[in-house]
């Protein structure tokens, strides 16, 4: 039987699967914030999981607030989620071919988000913001994209400055080996600031093919936009003739079951021209979306001009997954994540007030995430003047008591509906000697 982590508990396997590792992959990783660069600490590699526990390969259990950085929202190895693709798996893992499970998929994104009449699938987010970056360019014809700092996209070229979390980890400012011809055509705007984008419209308005932004952003922390915000985005990309696209690969079917759309929409001056989706829709496997309007779609190929294509686009055990999990948020399980994140953050607030230590809560839905500083976070700016030291105290204590937080402090606490009493009252003990150590 597996023991829940504790400051003694062996770390001995992790320990050498991450040297084994960094032989055979750059840093150990596939993916850099899961190499604890910013927190300190041997990375756990995570041998199973079930429900919101994850066990590692030393056998020690930890409470999972990743969640897989989103896309666990009913918890691991959902009971209808792991049928559903087992069955699928059953009958061929990719056709190369169209199958039904796509236009089920399709159809249950597209009936939930009211304005998407068309969703093309993809396999990753990253993939889903290239593309739809893409489909503005080639609809528009023209080539600037605004975005804003501290709004992650994936690692597009075009996309990957001051791009949030990953990045902000690491304080690199921007990515080696984008060339300035693909950077120097995207203007990164402070995010929360109408008057920055109507200045970078009055300058640039008819070469700008397109406004992308995270719906409300989670990859800089929980920072919401401002009440007005996506309205002037719309008003301002509009009069301009660019189109506005609301990257809710993070947001989508997690902050409501319509995504952050569904908290905020209808928007006066009308919907977002493009949606991007990804994590809760792949239920865990690389599934992703994009999608708007059927006569901006309809620039895509085989129908128009822009080319996007992908070999394990739409597959079926990832679409079974996803179809399986969007199936699966029921309001009960919106109202569970509700709980479980206001029981957490509020005792979060308790214990880190207690001990003395500066911090701010912030939410979308229930999405939230704890910044080590006083004070709203509207901007990346004030994100970065978070105690990043404090943090990682924080986080290695929580990890040593059995509490797997993101190892970063630019991320969302992610939890998910099957986040049971036990599983938060596990959480809750270990937050007074985390909170204490992150005062010292
Ligand atoms: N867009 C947003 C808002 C995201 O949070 C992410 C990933 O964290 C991406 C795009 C990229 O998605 P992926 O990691 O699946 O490529």
């Amino acid at each position: 039987r597996s023991t829940s982590a504790g400051s003694s508990s062996s770390t001995a396997r992790s320990a050498a699967l991450i040297e084994r590792a960094r032989s055979v992959t750059p840093g150990g990783v596939n993916s850099p914030v899961r190499a604890f660069r910013a927190v300190g600490g041997t990375p756990r590699f995570i041998a199973s999981a079930e429900g919101p526990w994850l066990t590692d390969v030393d056998g020690n259990r930890y409470v999972d607030l990743i969640c897989s950085w989103g896309p666990m929202i009913l918890g691991h190895r959902h009971p209808s989620v792991l049928s559903a693709v087992t069955e699928a798996a059953g009958k061929g893992f990719s056709f190369g071919t169209p199958s039904e499970n796509e236009v089920a998929l399709a159809s249950e994104i597209v009936d939930r988000v009211e304005p998407l009449e068309q969703v093309r699938l993809v396999s990753s987010g990253t993939e889903a913001t290239m593309s739809a970056l893409r489909l503005a360019r080639g609809a528009t014809g023209r080539s600037k994209v605004v975005k804003f700092a501290g709004c992650y996209h994936g690692h597009v070229d075009a996309l990957l400055a001051s791009a949030g979390s990953g990045l902000a980890t690491f304080a690199l400012p921007d990515s080696a080996g984008v060339p300035d011809s693909s950077a120097g055509e995207t203007i990164v705007l402070p995010y929360n600031d109408v008057a920055a984008v109507e200045a970078a419209f009055a300058e640039h308005g008819d070469e700008i093919a397109c406004v992308i932004t995270e719906a409300s952003p989670g990859n800089m922390g929980v920072v919401p936009p401002e009440p007005g915000l996506t309205e002037a985005l719309r008003r301002i990309t509009r009069a301009h003739g660019a189109l506005l696209i609301s990257d809710e690969v993070m947001t989508g079917f997690r902050c409501s079951a319509s995504g952050w759309y569904g908290l905020e929409g209808p928007y006066d001056g009308g919907a977002p021209d493009l949606f991007t989706f990804g994590k809760v829709m792949g239920g865990g496997f690389p599934a992703a979306a994009f999608g708007g309007r059927a006569d901006l779609m309809g620039h895509l190929a085989p129908d128009g001009p822009v080319y996007q294509a992908g070999t394990l686009s739409g597959n079926p055990v990832a679409t079974a997954a996803g179809l399986a999990t969007l199936k699966g948020c029921t309001p009960e399980v919106y109202a569970r994540l509700d709980t479980v994140a206001h029981s957490i953050a509020d005792a979060a607030h308790t214990e880190l007030s207690a001990a003395g230590v500066p911090h701010t809560i912030q939410w979308a839905g229930s999405m939230f995430s704890v910044f080590f500083r006083e004070g709203a976070v509207r901007t990346y700016d004030d994100a970065k003047s978070q105690d990043t030291a404090a943090f990682s105290r924080f986080f290695n204590a929580m990890l040593d008591q059995g509490v797997h937080l993101p190892p970063s402090a630019y991320e969302a606490w992610f939890v998910s509906a099957s986040h049971n009493d036990d599983a938060v009252e596990a959480v809750l003990q270990a937050l007074p000697a985390a909170a204490r150590a992150a005062s010292e």
